[in-house]
């Protein structure tokens, strides 16, 4: 890539760099200060060298949210990314906002894209029996989301720098809501939130910690439309988490 030619090009490339630079200050890595120091913090660090980056974006960063419907104001008509000019809806997520359980796909398909909600299509109501015929919790008491929030065109793998921009919007939904797990469907969700390579296979079925959340990868559903014979592994997966939230649930 060359040096950026147009007004445009600057203006996106400050944009990218201001979502790195918000995503890396949520991960409190590279020597950002968080968003928000405590009052505490704040006074002990009161004559320390001042940050190299000034606190030019917590203002209107995504830490400065105080609900889902804030952090969707936040989000807005979102032009971060270079996914925006493909979709018809930016899909956020839906749910209990209070949810003890959060499913997280990939991202939006092309059913998802038209509806504006996530999980709609066929592997959507796969994820839907799962939820109501496997576990009998009613759909509309979990909450269900995807690491990027806008469809990649003809269903591409999403790209780092899409990633970069959409994953900070992922991270502070879970903040908010605040649930006891979360079930991340398919390799790229998990391999996303844990900043692991591993295969899902190697994954699937186990306990993990995301920022203090009990996390349960598992395979898509998108998968097992193409591999029925898993579903047998998925129930063992979520029959984990049903014990883990005292759920008594069906069959799947
Ligand atoms: N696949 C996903 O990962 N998310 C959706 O919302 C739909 C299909």
């Amino acid at each position: 890539m060359g040096a950026p030619s147009s007004q445009a090009e600057i203006a996106g490339l400050a944009v990218v760099l201001r979502a790195y630079v918000e995503y890396q200050r949520e991960l409190g890595v590279l020597g950002f200060p968080p968003a928000r120091p405590s009052a505490a913090a704040t006074a002990e660090h009161a004559t320390a060298v001042p940050s190299p980056i000034p606190d030019l974006f917590s203002a209107s960063g995504v830490g400065a949210t105080g609900s889902l419907d804030e952090l969707r104001a936040h989000i807005g008509d979102c032009r971060r990314c270079k996914l925006a000019p493909h979709r018809t809806h930016l899909v956020f997520g839906v749910g209990n906002p209070r949810a003890r359980l959060v499913f997280v796909g990939e991202a939006p398909g092309r059913d998802e894209d038209v509806q504006g909600e996530p999980f709609v299509g066929r592997a959507g109501q796969l994820l839907t029996e799962i939820i109501t015929k496997g576990m009998r919790v009613r759909r509309e008491d979990v909450y269900i989301a995807n690491v990027i929030k806008c469809r990649p065109p003809d269903n591409r793998n999403p790209e780092p720098d899409e990633v970069a921009s959409c994953e900070p919007f992922l991270r502070r939904q879970l903040e908010l809501i605040g649930p006891e797990v979360v079930v991340a469907l398919g390799k790229f969700a998990v391999q996303t939130l844990l900043r692991t390579k591993a295969p899902i296979t190697q994954l699937r079925g186990r306990w993990y910690d995301y920022h203090g959340i009990r996390l349960m990868p598992t395979f898509h559903p998108a998968y097992l439309l193409r591999n029925p014979a898993d579903k047998r592994l998925v129930w063992e997966d979520i029959q984990k988490v049903m014990r883990v939230l005292g759920i008594a649930g069906g069959r799947a």
